[in-house]
């Protein structure tokens, strides 16, 4: 690993006044948000893709054909999960909101931190870790084990269940896509937390914004994922920059 960029004072500045004179402001995070909280990146080299190789553990495909395969890797996956707790990152974003200066989050992490963090308004593109989902009639099981030892089947159709979160060659959740695409549409300012927009289509969230006239600040260990010009880099680790960023944009906003 590559040790994390230096955080540029000047930038912190220009982000930070941005944050704090913006009035429709809303984050998108990946997974560098959640990798301070125990949970590696998935595409990194310690990271559960090497293990589990996502066309052969994590497809809707082979979900339906060898479940129990599937769940081999959401064993994994949970473990990460269950221990994560909240970093200083998603504290400062649900403070932000707290405070009126952000509207919400859209995630692609499945962790479910920032909930934990606090924050009220999360757009979770990807699914959560939350409770089991049959993948054939659909019935939820709000409660459901999060960590059984064998597939778990629907009561209702004998299908096979996992939590719903959304696999390769699945469907993104409708009303979450619908409600992201207008906030990042509506946005005058969007920051781009610990993403390297490898994954289409949230990848298009920040050019959706952008192209609406939006201000981007990506914050990230190695910036850059970002093709405009004009979008103010953070670099450094996000449980660092984050709390900084509020910090200076709050004395901003001091009358
Ligand atoms: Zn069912």
């Amino acid at each position: 690993m590559f040790p994390p960029a230096p955080l540029d004072p000047e930038a912190l500045e220009r982000a930070a006044r941005l944050l704090a004179d913006a009035h429709s402001v809303v984050a998108f995070t990946g997974a560098g948000m959640s990798v301070e909280s125990g949970i590696p990146d998935f595409r990194s080299d310690d990271g559960l893709w090497r293990r589990f190789p996502p066309e052969h553990y994590a497809t809707i495909e082979v979900f339906h054909q060898n479940p129990d395969r599937v769940w081999t890797l959401l064993r994994a996956m949970g473990e990460l999960v269950k221990h994560a707790v909240p970093n200083d990152g998603h504290r400062a974003l649900a403070a932000m909101e707290a405070e009126g200066m952000l509207k919400a989050v859209i995630t692609q992490n499945i962790d479910g931190l920032h909930t934990k963090a606090g924050s009220q308004q999360v757009l979770e593109l990807h699914g959560t870790w939350r409770g089991l989902h049959c993948s054939l009639c659909f019935h939820v099981d709000p409660g459901g084990e999060a960590l059984p030892d064998h597939t778990p089947i629907c009561p209702r159709c004998g299908g096979p269940m996992k939590p719903p979160i959304v696999l390769f060659n699945e469907d993104l959740p409708q009303v979450v896509v619908t409600r992201a695409w207008s906030l990042a549409a509506e946005a005058d300012l969007m920051l781009v937390i610990g993403t390297s927009l490898a994954v289409w289509p949230a990848s298009d969230l920040p050019d959706v914004a952008a192209g609406n006239g939006a201000a981007l600040v990506e914050v990230n260990d190695r910036p850059g994922a970002l093709r405009y010009r004009q979008a103010v880099e953070l670099g450094g680790a996000v449980a660092h920059v984050l709390p900084r960023l509020l910090e200076r944009a709050r004395s901003f906003r001091q009358p």
